[in-house]
């Protein structure tokens, strides 16, 4: 089929990738059928600016009410939808939580996603699917820099659940040629990040005291290093992946860890500030266990797909905090 005329169907459509990926492939031409659930309070502002557009919305975009626990609504919309393509993005996405509702995040995370392969396996056209996975598969890495092939050795219930689904993704690839992509992701942040991600957390902190409606900022640990992408490299990843005539695995990172001092040290100087000044450690934010570095080598994305990313670590955070300075005033 030609690419201008391709169906997607993309669960998390409301979440940061959601939003991104929606507007990439609307501007490939794709049609692109969304799920959402229903919540007591609107949460759509990521794609409002779609929605409000009457050439797009009704029109290229499509959305439908499920929720991942809701087979037959899924069922459903499998079948009035048809997609060429699926991608997977939805599920409890917070590593912190998933220790305080490990249960939950097993089930959405891990259940959800047999269940979605499974409808995926079903159907007369079966679709591509991309699943997304993450670089805390890896936990306690052992190599300084982890690829497609390295072990997993995950330190949280989040981290475990996505490893299952990488083996599930493998299992349906190989045992029923399914199409099947894991994407297996590191952080990738962006002005559309969610608030209690440290990264969102800090920025906004930083731009709140710099307009002086804060005067201080309570974390977690700081002794961590993270490989920190922006979020708009990675959707385009995330559609590679599926224009290829194979499905396989890939890392997407940028191939370099950085601290969350030296994020903490960059966002807050974009204020003219000194972050020393303002942080405190609250043991609330300390997680039960965690990687201490993870730092992945995405050359396997860049031979095989072309991928790049190109945003710098302090292009991302001056994009964001931008938008954080933006949205206080
Ligand atoms: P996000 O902003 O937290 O978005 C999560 C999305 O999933 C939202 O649209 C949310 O809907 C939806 N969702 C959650 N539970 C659902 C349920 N039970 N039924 C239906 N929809 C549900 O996450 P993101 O940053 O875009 O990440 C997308 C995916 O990539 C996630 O699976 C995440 O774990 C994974 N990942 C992210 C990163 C990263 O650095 N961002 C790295 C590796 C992997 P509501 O808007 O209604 O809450
Ligand atoms: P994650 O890598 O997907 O868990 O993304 P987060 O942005 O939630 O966390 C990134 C790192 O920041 C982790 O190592 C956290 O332990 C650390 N961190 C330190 N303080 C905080 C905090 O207050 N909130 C969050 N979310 N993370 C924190």
């Amino acid at each position: 089929m030609d690419e201008f005329h391709k169906t997607a169907l993309v669960t998390g459509i409301t979440g940061q990738d959601g939003s991104y990926l929606t507007e990439l492939l609307l501007k490939k031409g794709y049609q692109v059928h969304g799920v959402v659930r229903r919540s007591s309070s609107f949460n759509r502002w990521r794609i409002d600016h779609l929605i409000k557009d009457d050439r797009i919305y009704g029109n290229k975009l499509y959305l439908h009410y499920a929720d991942l626990n809701d087979d037959a609504s899924l069922r459903r919309i499998f079948k009035k939808v048809g997609p060429d393509e699926f991608y997977h993005l939805a599920g409890q996405s917070h590593v912190g939580l998933s220790f305080e509702i490990p249960e939950l995040t097993t089930q959405e995370i891990a259940g959800c996603t047999v269940k979605l392969l499974e409808i995926c396996r079903d159907q007369e056209f079966r679709p591509k699917i991309y699943l997304a996975c993450s670089s805390e598969i890896f936990g306690d890495a052992q190599e300084p820099h982890q690829n497609e092939e390295s072990n997993f050795n995950p330190t949280s219930p989040y981290g475990a659940s996505k490893a299952f689904c990488v083996h599930m993704g493998r299992i349906f690839r190989q045992s029923y040629g399914l199409f099947v992509c894991n994407g297996i992701l590191y952080n990738h942040e962006s002005p559309r990040r969610g608030e209690n991600f440290v990264t969102q957390k800090i920025v906004r902190s930083a731009a709140e005291i710099a307009a002086e409606k804060k005067d201080s900022l309570e974390l977690g640990n700081l002794d961590v290093e993270r490989d920190w992408g922006h979020a708009k490299d990675y959707v385009e990843g995330m559609w590679q992946m599926l224009q290829q005539e194979n499905p396989n695995d890939y890392v997407l990172a940028t191939g370099v860890a950085h601290s969350l001092r030296e994020f903490l040290s960059v966002a807050f100087e974009y204020f003219e500030l000194d972050y020393r000044n303002f942080v405190s450690i609250n043991n609330r934010f300390l997680r039960p266990n965690e990687p201490q570095r993870l730092c992945g080598d995405p050359s396997k994305a860049k031979k095989n797909l072309g991928w790049r990313t190109t945003h710098s670590f302090t292009e991302i955070i001056h994009d964001m905090c931008l938008s954080a300075k933006a949205n206080i005033l």
